[in-house]
């Protein structure tokens, strides 16, 4: 049913692919007082070449990138409900304080107490919201043709994932709440200090151990292609070997590219959709734009600011289970902040401040990836294959949002804007020979 959809997707763009060389080569409007020095000597011009990129998208696929993206805005509202909902079950019908007391009943180690309480809660939500996550991770996916999972492999992955929650959750949870009975005063400060170094050591351990659970990963096979990205990434003080690829295709079609990992596991990693659905300009596009986030050092400047956003998270949820508890504390049976029973009042307040966060987490993010599309347009001087790649990346993310939302919702620039800004580059770079090259070698509507 997926691949159905999924093909007939690709058919639709295929079919959609205008001719536009003629469209890029030229000029719409007369040029103005400040632009004709340039103009004469190498006439290229940024909108009409913007246009044509939009334009090899049939409004079909348009719509349908639009309505799934749009879509997800919905989803993080009704992400938080469901996680309110979960919280007030638990809270109100005494559950939680139940599987506290059976903890206590088990062990008088305190440590073990939580331990045993945060095995039953992260069970529990994971199965009580799992109807919404077949719904908003699978069926939905397939309705729109993005998966390449059966419901069996789809669960698989699930599995696994559930596993590392409640080994790497059980942990973090027993030394936070360990900080938090030592620090009464204090312990937001402190539970955020341990959320963050509990954070800092899961991306510094998630290359290695993480990722392969879900994917295989080998180093990118020699090619002609290799050696100019190891030569981009020698030209940026990256260490050479440290390209990677891995098999998404198992789970879906995306093309994508990521940098992870800190410290010594830091490394680039693109997928095998990526290798397969892309021309050689666009995987370079891609690579310099991932080599941008690591000369950036954009993975620690993450944990400073998402450490921000962590302590501001506790400072709310002290104020906030101050309150909570004040009224209703004892009708859920907690006890106060450092007993564990209070822990889905702790992750709903979270959720409530995460979503009011939501622009700001954004924000930070796509900031860092303009800044990382710059990078990778100078770093690998391929504006019309950083142009393909935000045309495939339109799968699932709307082109061309206003700027409110883009603001609001978006946690990449949007594809308008990022073919925007490469045609600006090339424009500004349309007399260097490289560029000019490989404009008279091919226009963009041959490759
Ligand atoms: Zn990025």
């Amino acid at each position: 049913m997926k691949q159905v959809l999924a093909m007939l997707l690709v058919a639709m763009i295929a079919v959609a692919v205008p001719r536009i060389a003629a469209a890029a080569a030229a000029p719409a409007v007369p040029p103005t007082s400040a632009s004709v020095a340039r103009a004469a000597a190498a006439p290229f011009d940024v909108t009409a070449a913007t246009d044509a990129y939009m334009a090899q998208l049939s409004p079909q696929a348009r719509a349908r990138s639009d309505a799934y993206f749009e879509g997800g805005y919905w989803l993080i509202l009704w992400d938080a409900l469901v996680a309110l909902g979960v919280a007030w079950l638990l809270l109100g019908s005494r559950l939680s304080a139940r599987m506290r007391d059976a903890a206590e009943r088990i062990t008088r180690w305190r440590w073990l107490q939580t331990a045993l309480y945060a095995l039953q809660y992260i069970a529990l939500t994971s199965v009580l919201t799992l109807p919404w996550n077949v719904y908003e991770g699978f069926v939905r996916e397939h309705q729109y043709g993005l998966s390449s999972q059966n419901l069996e492999q789809w669960l698989g992955d699930q599995a696994k994932g559930l596993l590392v929650g409640l080994v790497l959750g059980t942990l973090a949870l027993v030394i936070i709440y360990a900080v938090i009975r030592r620090a009464t005063r204090t312990w937001w400060l402190w539970g955020a200090g341990v959320a963050i170094a509990f954070v800092v050591f899961v991306a510094t351990i998630a290359p290695v151990y993480i990722a392969p659970l879900f994917n295989t990963y080998k180093s990118l096979p020699d090619s002609p292609l290799k050696a100019q990205i190891l030569s981009m990434a020698r030209a940026n003080g990256i260490p050479a070997t440290d390209v990677y690829w891995f098999d998404a295709s198992k789970q879906s079609k995306r093309i994508s590219a990521n940098v992870s990992g800190m410290f010594g596991t830091t490394r680039i990693s693109l997928n095998d959709n990526l290798l397969k659905r892309s021309s050689p300009a666009e995987i370079k596009a891609v690579l310099g734009h991932e080599m941008g986030h690591y000369v950036l050092n954009h993975v620690y400047k993450g944990v400073v600011f998402f450490g921000l956003i962590i302590v501001l998270g506790f400072a709310f949820v002290r104020w906030g289970f101050e309150h909570a508890q004040r009224r209703w504390g004892a009708r859920w049976g907690i006890r106060g902040i450092g007993d564990v029973a209070g822990l889905p009042l702790v992750a709903a307040l979270f959720t409530i401040f995460l979503f009011m966060m939501t622009p700001v987490t954004n924000t930070l993010t796509r900031s860092m990836e303009a800044e990382a599309d710059a990078f990778g347009l100078n770093a690998a001087r391929q504006p019309d294959g950083f142009a393909e790649a935000a045309v495939q990346l339109s799968e699932y993310r709307k082109m061309h949002p206003g700027p409110v939302e883009e603001f609001v919702f978006f946690d990449h620039p949007s594809g308008w804007n990022r073919i925007h800004r490469a045609m600006i580059w090339k424009a500004e770079h349309i007399d260097d020979p490289d560029i000019r090259a490989s404009e008279s070698a091919a226009p963009p509507a041959a490759r």
